[in-house]
């Protein structure tokens, strides 16, 4: 079967809940979490709006509400898509990377924050958010929460500073596989659960066998899709990030390169 496409992300869901576990937004498992197995969904909108809208539908018929976390970028941040995720009656955050777009200047970046988060709140009482990786700008955004409070904000919560990860199995798709941690520059998590997946069937061998964690927060991007054309070149182009982005953590001319790349790709 091909993976990271909506089949599979289906037999995903369908593993954990015949296995007893229980789904719960975000928001949810900060405030009042669930005894016993529990898994959060948490759906980075870093681009491709639209699949994150079929993403939403397909988990709403299979009875499941999740967390989507929008950029204010255009390539995510699309209104029809964030209204009708909420009708679906899942959770909408704010996916900030202020810090990044202010080029480090603070006073800006928490007066976008702030600007952002309102905007969002049009849509959805927003009460968490979550760092956006931008990894090729030396700006780390949760550095805002050095200065600042998510409760000045109203917020509850930050998946990077919120969850206990000796205690939550994190696992991302980061670059089209389970394992792809070893691509990404910011958003890592260590965690001591001795587990490790490249397949999405590997998981779910896991979930039956009675082997996967008891709490887990799972970070899904936009990338699922059952659209060949898009997947085909989705993995194509992974594959050459993917390469691209080691190649650059030991060579500067090709971080630049890979930044200017990153930065025409995302101008509004
Ligand atoms: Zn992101």
């Amino acid at each position: 079967m091909l993976d990271f496409t909506l089949k599979s992300y289906q037999a995903l869901v369908l593993a954990f809940q015949q296995a007893g576990y229980r789904f719960q937004t975000f928001e949810e498992f900060v405030t009042q979490p669930n005894d016993g197995k529990t898994v959060v969904m948490r759906h980075d909108v870093d681009e491709l709006a639209w699949n994150a809208l079929e993403i939403a539908q397909l988990e709403n018929k299979l009875g499941i509400r999740s967390t989507y976390f929008f950029r204010i970028v255009k390539q995510s941040n699309v209104p029809e898509v964030i209204e009708q995720v909420v009708k679906l009656g899942h959770e909408v955050g704010y996916h900030y990377e202020d810090l990044a777009m202010a080029e480090g200047d603070l006073l800006k970046a928490i007066q976008s924050f702030e600007a952002n988060l309102n905007y969002f709140r049009q849509y959805y009482p927003v009460r968490s958010v979550c760092m956006h990786g931008s990894s090729t700008s030396e700006y780390d955004n949760r550095l805002l929460w050095k200065d600042y409070r998510l409760s000045d904000f109203g917020l509850i919560g930050e998946p990077y500073l919120s969850i206990d990860f000796d205690k939550v199995f994190y696992m991302t798709d980061t670059g089209y596989a389970w394992d792809g941690g070893k691509y990404a520059t910011r958003d890592i998590v260590e965690n001591g659960f001795g587990l490790k997946f490249h397949t999405t069937q590997q998981v779910v061998d896991c979930i039956n066998e009675g082997g996967f964690p008891e709490k887990a927060l799972i970070l899904a991007h936009t990338l699922w899709t059952d659209r060949m054309t898009q997947w085909i070149w989705l993995h194509l182009r992974e594959f050459f990030r993917n390469h691209l982005k080691l190649l650059a953590k030991n060579n500067p001319s090709i971080a630049q390169l890979y930044k200017r790349m990153v930065d025409m790709y995302w101008k509004k």
